[in-house]
């Protein structure tokens, strides 16, 4: 009788082989494993001990289980329930992630869109705002939405880059995956591609949305809640004549607006001039920002930050390159005593570790498109909040996705001051959510629906895009 056992135990062990030796072995072992000692056990039981009625019993209901699982898994045939469950792509170290919601498709829509008039900064001058907006489909059928809107000197990725990225790259690693598990998924997105910050941060945006979603709460109390309920804007100028700066300013004071950003180039003169004429025109109860995207060296930008530190600035942004971590903390510190914020300079914690180690700044400019996603930004944010460093948050020129996604995030924050720099809307003339956030005046409460509490509208995406 031991040796029949023997040899029963011997061909099943064969098929236990047989089902660990294919792709979703690793995923059968348990159950395959688990299943065998135990009937391996009760058969045991049952034969070693031929007149103990109780063990009979148990052995004969042990073959009515083990019967019917051999009919429909013969030796030879792969168990089904199983290879239904397994995920595509599994790895060494990964969750097989039974029982759990998964991402089963990803759209990618590259849509390009008007802006008010012609934008000139540092970088370029343009008319149109290339963007991505991403589309994450759960397999319950939940959705979320992810936006960057990449802009020269920001972005190492063109807008048709990004889409491509995340079509052919990304969308392959996401489907069959818990967009819960984040940090299993940005380690996925990582692996084997350095950068890609403004693709990884679409990703990122749609799984937070789709997940707060999900259980029904905004990204604001996804990110832990909110400490304010409603935000001011800051204003946007363009490099222009100093009459046409001074003239959008007034503008922008008319409506409601307690801030604004003035872009710099042209030289020290040209802008100590569009900066006067503006201060001139607003009066001394209004903030004024300088941004002068990377254009400067040292020498100039310390020039230039003399020069305008009569004109009570509230900080002068990105004075010198990106990469000029000493020199940026030299204008801080010979500029005649203007706050200095660093944006080029800011991508990632490394790079604002550099910055705190430097003293080269006093506040950071933050973007969710910039650092590579809500929770990437939100890290950093918290970083330089340790570190006493204030923060600036939000894209000029960011679509409907971004920005609300913008301004819970600034909700979460009192690190985050006064003038939400995420003002789309003002430099772009439409957009791709059903109802576009209004902030005309100044102001806006901060969104309070599921998820970025947005919704697509398709036929914008069909009107405006591109691929
Ligand atoms: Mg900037």
């Amino acid at each position: 009788m031991v040796s029949i056992l023997r040899v029963f135990e011997k061909l099943l062990l064969i098929q236990v082989r047989w089902l660990l030796s294919g792709e979703n072995g690793r995923l059968c072992a348990g159950f395959v494993n688990s299943s065998w000692f135990r009937v391996r056990g009760q058969l045991l039981a049952m034969f070693s001990v031929p007149f103990g009625i109780g063990q009979c019993i148990c052995g004969i209901t042990s073959l009515l289980r083990i019967v019917p699982f051999l009919l429909v898994n013969p030796p030879g045939k792969k168990i089904q329930l199983l290879r239904r469950a397994a995920p595509p792509n599994i790895g060494p170290g990964d969750l097989p992630g039974f029982g759990i919601m998964k991402i089963e498709r990803v759209e990618v829509f590259g849509v390009a869109i008007p802006l008010r008039g012609e934008r000139t900064i540092a970088y370029e001058t343009r008319s149109v705002q290339r963007s991505v907006v991403v589309r994450i489909t759960s397999d319950e059928g939940i959705t979320g939405l992810g936006n960057v809107d990449p802009v020269a000197g920001y972005s190492s990725e063109s807008a048709d880059e990004i889409v491509s990225t995340i079509r052919e790259e990304f969308a392959p690693k996401l489907v069959g995956r818990d967009p819960a598990n984040m940090n299993l998924l940005l380690a996925r997105l990582a692996s084997g591609s350095t950068g890609f910050l403004d693709s990884r941060a679409a990703v990122e945006m749609a799984c937070v949305d789709l997940v707060s979603r999900s259980r029904n709460i905004s990204v604001s109390e996804y990110l832990g809640g909110a400490v304010k309920d409603s935000l001011l804007f800051n204003a946007w100028i363009g490099i222009s004549s100093p009459e046409q700066a001074a003239s959008e300013a007034a503008m922008w004071k008319g409506r409601g607006f307690r801030s604004a950003k003035i872009k710099l180039g042209g030289g020290v003169k040209a802008d100590y001039d569009r900066i006067k004429a503006v201060r001139e025109a607003v009066g001394s109860d209004f903030y004024l920002r300088a941004d002068a995207n990377a254009g400067y060296d040292v020498r100039t930008a310390i020039e230039l930050a003399r020069s305008i530190a009569v004109f009570d600035l509230q900080l002068l942004e990105q004075p010198v390159s990106a990469h000029d971590i000493e020199g940026m903390a030299r204008v801080r510190r010979e500029g005649g005593g203007i706050p200095i914020m660093a944006d080029e300079s800011l991508l990632d914690h490394a790079s604002l570790i550099r910055i705190i180690r430097a003293d080269a700044a006093d506040l950071i400019k933050v973007k969710v498109m910039k650092q590579g996603g809500v929770l990437y930004t939100k890290q950093i944010m918290e970083t330089a909040k340790a570190a006493g460093l204030r923060c600036v948050l939000g894209h000029g020129f960011a679509l409907g996705v971004n920005m609300s996604a913008e301004m819970m995030l600034a909700g979460t924050c009192d690190c985050v001051i006064d003038g939400l720099e995420s003002v789309g809307p003002l430099n772009i003339s439409d957009d791709i959510i059903t109802r576009p956030l209004d902030i005309s005046g100044g102001s806006a409460a901060v969104p309070t629906g599921a998820g970025f509490g947005v919704t697509l509208d398709m036929e914008k995406i069909a009107r405006y895009r591109f691929m």
